[in-house]
């Protein structure tokens, strides 16, 4: 199978490279005791991987830190303020364009990076680059951290990262408006129904989120 992942090949292997390319962004943020705080990074590389498969796209790796303000009550979780997370995004598309890449697709996992890359959007295109913005989590249908969807994605793409012992039925309530801060709304950390996940769910998840993102990326 052909490698798509930019920074696995040499600078000579780029040239006249393919002109589509996939910008996988996540977080470092607490995901409750059985997740680890990378949860966000490692779904969104293996989706954006798949998708960069299906689309032959290149793709780059992963930015994993994004604006996880609503977390950081709880050990770990490392947030960029807003203007460093926009800087670092524009950065990257523009490095990208510089080198013919004009086609950016870019696949956001967390929350509450997505009113940021919404309203940087218009900036990259400013830069000549034809950018599409593809979610992650919404495709599921119910709001989960570190619940069902993320624990079954988890226990199918890398069970050796889930404590198992550590899932039980946990309290929480659904947060409601804007600026929310995850502690007022769950002790542990975790929105969603943790102890209904499977890695058979997960499966079912992943193949539904990858096709999705994959049809957008070749229908835009
Ligand atoms: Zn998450």
């Amino acid at each position: 199978m052909q490698n798509y992942v930019l920074s696995d090949k040499t600078w000579c292997e780029l040239e006249g490279e393919i002109e589509r390319v996939i910008i996988p962004i996540g977080s470092i943020e607490q995901h409750g005791p059985h997740l680890p705080l990378i949860t966000d990074s490692l779904l969104v590389e293996r989706i954006s991987k798949k998708v960069a498969e299906i689309t032959d796209s290149i793709l780059i790796p992963t930015i994993y830190f994004g604006i996880s303000e609503e977390h950081m009550n709880f050990k770990g979780t490392l947030t960029l303020t807003p203007d460093s997370f926009k800087g670092v995004v524009l950065d990257i598309c523009t490095s990208l364009r510089r080198h013919g890449f004009k086609k950016q697709h870019i696949i956001n996992y967390h929350g509450g990076n997505k009113k940021y890359l919404i309203g940087l959007i218009p900036e990259i295109k400013k830069q000549g680059i034809e950018v599409s913005l593809h979610r992650v989590l919404g495709r599921i249908g119910k709001f989960d951290h570190a619940g069902e969807v993320e624990t079954s994605l988890m226990l199918y793409l890398y069970p050796e990262n889930v404590r198992r012992d550590k899932i039980k039925k946990f309290k929480y309530r659904i947060p409601r408006g804007e600026n929310w801060r995850t502690i007022d709304y769950s002790r542990s950390g975790v929105i969603g129904d943790a102890i209904n996940a499977s890695a058979d769910k997960g499966e079912r998840y992943f193949k539904k989120i990858v096709n999705e993102i994959a049809e957008e990326i070749k229908n835009g």
